[in-house]
């Protein structure tokens, strides 16, 4: 639960948030996407996930951004918080009561 208010409180200060993670080829954890609260709503930013730069893979990104971003609706960027909490707590208390409630915001979205 921490970990969510955390994010939560940091996106509504408006501070971007890294709320997706890869593993590289050389076994580190890369930040692969990022989310804000823009004025006119949710903004998320992916990496190439098959940049060279990150070590990913082999594309030098030369022919597009290195990040590109996407508009998103609240459920997309609560499923993304979920996935977040679960790869990094994974069976810990913390995370099961966190994704209890991010499930039940989920299904009220839907
Ligand atoms: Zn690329």
């Amino acid at each position: 639960m921490e970990k969510l208010l955390e994010i939560l409180r940091n996106l509504l200060d408006g501070e971007p948030v890294d709320i997706e993670h890869r593993v590289n080829q050389h076994g580190i954890n890369i930040a692969t996407g990022r989310a804000y609260l823009a004025h006119d709503g949710i903004i998320f930013t992916r990496m190439c996930w098959d940049n060279d730069t990150h070590g990913f893979g082999t594309c030098q990104c030369q022919s597009h951004n290195l990040w590109r971003d996407y508009q998103i609706d609240t459920k997309e960027l609560l499923f993304l918080i979920y996935k977040l909490i679960k790869d990094e707590l994974e069976q810990t208390k913390e995370s099961a009561k966190a994704e209890k409630a991010l499930t039940r915001l989920i299904n009220e979205l839907s």
